[in-house]
Parts: structure tokens; sequence; C-alpha cells
């Protein structure tokens, strides 16, 4: 048993252990969200718990584009007056949710869940790749707009997606200049962001 094992009280070290497991969030910050926790009233603490214990049961992936969603087909999949015929391609929820509030998009989307990165074993067969080559099988998409983000293993993952989509009859775009290289698109500014969606290049 370690010094603070005995100083600090189970519960209080449960939550800090676990806060810790989130990314971004070390020893001492989980500290301090810890004891804000328990310093306010307990319905808070109550309320922060069931919203915890409700995220898996009431939140599930879309079958169609694989987003986090509350219904299955998602309300991006379900609504109709958006364009079935363009998909974009990004590597997580974040993604979606960063190019929805650019504002001007108005397609489909396709979540990777992932990139590309052989020195963390992952590989095509690890990210939702065959999931979106079924998708366009359908025959209902007439543009794959790749979104991924212009670090390595997102160039790396755009550029395995082209050479292996690009014996289809589709429509294979990219996001336009504009995103610095090296930024996660999730930070680029919104204006940015919709000026490189509005000016998609063609990519072959
Ligand atoms: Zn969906």
């Amino acid at each position: 048993m370690n010094m603070t094992s005995q100083v600090i009280p189970q519960a209080l070290e449960r939550l800090i252990q676990d806060l810790c497991k989130l990314p971004g969030i070390g020893q001492k910050t989980a500290s301090r969200l810890a004891l804000n926790i328990l310093r306010r009233p307990a319905g808070e603490a109550r309320e922060l718990a069931n919203a915890l214990a409700e995220l898996h049961s009431s939140i599930q992936l879309c079958s169609c584009c694989f987003t986090f969603s509350q219904n299955d087909p998602c309300a991006i999949c379900a609504d109709h007056k958006r364009d079935q015929a363009l998909v974009c391609v990004v590597e997580q929820p974040g993604d979606l949710l960063a190019i929805e509030n650019a504002g001007n998009y108005r397609g489909h989307y396709h979540i990777l869940h992932g990139v590309l990165s052989p020195m963390d074993g992952i590989g095509p067969a690890e990210i939702k790749v065959k999931e979106l080559e079924a998708r366009i099988n359908s025959g209902t998409i007439k543009e794959v707009f790749i979104a991924t983000s212009s670090t390595v293993p997102g160039e790396a993952t755009a550029s395995f997606l082209l050479d292996r989509l690009q014996h289809r009859a589709i429509r294979i775009t990219r996001l336009a200049c504009g995103i610095p290289m090296g930024m996660d698109i999730k930070y680029a500014d919104k204006h940015t962001l919709a000026r490189a969606i509005e000016s998609r290049s063609e990519s072959r």
C-alpha cells in the first residue's frame, strides 16, 4: 500500500484514478476535479454519475455512417434533404461536428474511427474501410470527399483511400488547402474549414 492510498479516502482515490485515464488529465488535474466534485452538492455528483451511466446505454453507432447517435440511422443519414450521393470521409465523430459547424456541407458522412498507423498495428481492417466500400457498392454514392487531417497518418490514410477507390466510377475529392499541414481538422477555425470544403479539389 502506498502513502496516498492511506491518506486519501478510497472512494476519492478511485475517482482520481478513473479521471486519470482520460486524455490530457494528469494526477494533479484529476485530484482537483475530484475534490471539486466532492465539494459540490451530492445531487450534482449523482447527476454526473447518471449522465456517465447513460452514455453507453442511450448512444450507439449509426449503422450507416458510424457516428455516435441516439437513433439508428442517425439524424444526418435519416435527413432526406441532404445529398446522399456525396459522402465526406472523416477520422472521428469530432471531425463530423467540426464540418457541421463550418455550416456549408449538405452531404452525408462516413466515420473511419481511426487512421492507418502501422506502428500501432492499425491497418485497413481496423478502420471502417470495407464498410465504406460496401456503401459505394450500393450505388448511391457519386462523390467521396476525403477530409482526413493533414497530419502524417491522416495523409497516409487519404493516399490509401485514393489508391483503393481510384478504379471506381465516382468522383473523389479532398479538402482544399487552407488547413495548415499537420493540423487536425477539429482545430481549424470554422471559416477556414468552410472555405476548404467549398473549394474541395478533384484528386485524380
Ligand atoms: Zn449516420
